[in-house]
C-alpha cells in the first residue's frame, strides 16, 4: 500500500510517499523559515499562502524521485491537526482535491501522533511498548506508548514548551527565528561556571514541566548586561539556559522510566534534534541500562514522512479509517488523548 503524506500545520510544506512494502519511496519539504523570519515569528496568513504555492511541486518532486504514478497511490494522509486553521485547510483541500480526481481515499492524521511515530522510520526502530518525550516548539509531553492510537499521557508543560523556550530565549539573545538550533551552537562556546539558571520543577513528585520561568531568568540575565552584551556573554547565558533545560528534560525521563518499568525511551520533536540533549541522554541510557531512540535528524522538526507512515500504519490497523467522502474538516486544538485507535 503506498501512501501519499500531507503536512502543513505550521510553517513547513513537507510531502511524501511511503510503501508499507518497501518503506519510504520519497520525501520532500519546503520551510518557510527565511519568509516569517522578518516578523520575528510565523504569520499565519502568509503560511497558509505559501502552502498553496509549495504543495504541487512538491508533489511533482515526490512522484518524479519515486517513480510512483498518481493512480499507484493508495491513500491519502493529511495532517488535520493540532496546528494553524488556514495552513492546515491548505493541506486538506489539497488531499481532499487529489482524493477526488484520483478516485483514492484519504484520512486525516494527528499531527502529534505523526511526530510520536517519526522514531519508527529509523533504520533501528523501537518496538512497543515504550516511553515518549515529545520535545516541539508546541508541545512538551512524556507518554506511555503501547502502540499506534495506545497513548497514555504521563506529564507536560503547564506554561511553554521546550521549542518555545529555546525560541523566545534565543528571540532575548538576538540570534533570529527559530532559534533553537542558534542557541544549542553558541552554548557550544558557553562556560557553564559563570551563570547558574533556575531547574523548574526538577524535585516536583510529578512528571510535569515549567519552561517560562526559565525563559524570565533569561531576561533578567539579558536586561543586567543592558546594552553591552558581548558575544562571550552570550554564550555563557545559552550555555546555562540550554544546560538547565537538558537537566530537567532528562531527570524527568528517568522518572518516568522508572514509574512505567520500561527500558526503551523515544524521543520526537523538534528539540530532538538538539546535540546538548542527545548527549546527555545517551549518558544516562549507558548509565542506567535503557535504550533511547530518536527519529532521524530531517525528521524531528515537521516533515511529511512522518504524517505518511502515520497513516499508513493507522490503515493497517483498521482499513475502514480511510474516509471516501470529500468533505474535510480541520482540528486546530486537538488533544492527543481524544485520539483513539
Ligand atoms: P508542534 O509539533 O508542537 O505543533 P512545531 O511543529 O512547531 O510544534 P517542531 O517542528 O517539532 O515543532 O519543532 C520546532 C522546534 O524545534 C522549534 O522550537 C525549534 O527551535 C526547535 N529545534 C529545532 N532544532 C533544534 C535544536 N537543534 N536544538 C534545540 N531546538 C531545536
Ligand atoms: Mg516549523
Ligand atoms: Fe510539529
Amino acid at each position: 500500500m503506498i501512501v501519499l503524506g500531507v503536512e502543513s500545520s505550521c510553517d513547513e510544506t513537507g510531502l511524501a510517499l511511503y510503501d508499507t512494502e518497501r518503506g519510504l519511496l520519497a520525501h520532500a519539504l519546503y520551510s518557510q523559515v527565511a519568509m516569517h523570519e522578518q516578523y520575528g515569528g510565523v504569520v499565519p496568513e502568509l503560511a497558509s499562502r505559501d502552502h498553496i504555492r509549495r504543495a504541487i511541486p512538491l508533489l511533482q518532486q515526490v512522484l518524479s524521485e519515486s517513480g510512483v504514478v498518481r493512480q499507484d497511490i493508495d491513500a491519502i494522509a493529511y495532517t488535520q491537526g493540532p496546528g494553524l486553521a488556514g495552513a492546515l485547510l491548505v493541506g486538506a483541500s489539497i488531499a481532499c482535491g487529489l482524493g477526488l480526481a484520483l478516485d483514492k481515499p484519504m484520512l486525516g492524521v494527528h499531527h502529534l501522533e505523526g511526530h510520536l511515530l517519526s522514531p519508527l522510520l529509523a533504520s533501528q526502530p523501537p518496538t512497543f511498548p515504550f516511553v515518549a518525550l515529545l520535545v516541539s516548539g508546541g508541545h512538551t509531553q512524556l507518554m506511555r506508548v503501547d502502540g499506534v492510537g495506545q497513548y497514555t499521557l504521563l506529564g507536560e508543560t503547564l506554561d511553554d514548551a521546550a521549542g518555545e523556550a529555546f525560541d523566545k530565549s534565543a528571540k532575548l539573545l538576538g540570534l533570529g527565528y527559530p532559534g533553537g538550533p542558534a542557541i544549542s551552537r553558541m552554548a557550544e562556546f558557553g562556560d557553564p561556571s559563570v551563570y547558574q539558571l533556575p531547574r523548574p520543577m526538577l524535585h516536583s513528585k510529578n512528571l510535569d514541566f515549567s519552561f517560562s520561568g526559565l525563559k524570565t531568568a533569561v531576561l533578567t540575565l539579558v536586561k543586567n548586561h543592558q546594552t553591552n552584551i558581548c558575544e562571550q556573554d552570550k554564550a555563557n547565558i545559552a550555555r546555562a539556559f540550554v544546560d538547565a533545560l537538558v537537566e530537567v528534560l532528562v531527570a524527568k525521563c528517568l522518572a518516568a522510566l522508572k514509574q512505567t518499568g520500561l527500558k526503551r525511551l523515544v524521543i520526537a520533536g523538534g528539540v530532538g534534534a538538539n546535540q546538548q540533549l542527545r548527549t546527555a541522554l545517551n549518558a544516562a541510557a549507558e548509565k542506567r541500562r535503557f535504550r533511547v531512540y530518536y527519529p532521524e535528524l530531517e525528521f524531528c522538526t515537521d516533515n511529511g514522512a512522518m504524517i505518511a507512515f502515520a497513516g499508513a500504519m493507522r490503515l493497517q490497523i483498521n482499513p475502514e479509517a480511510a474516509q471516501r467522502s470529500y468533505a474535510f474538516n480541520v482540528r486546530p486544538r486537538w488533544p492527543l488523548n481524544e485520539l483513539g485507535i
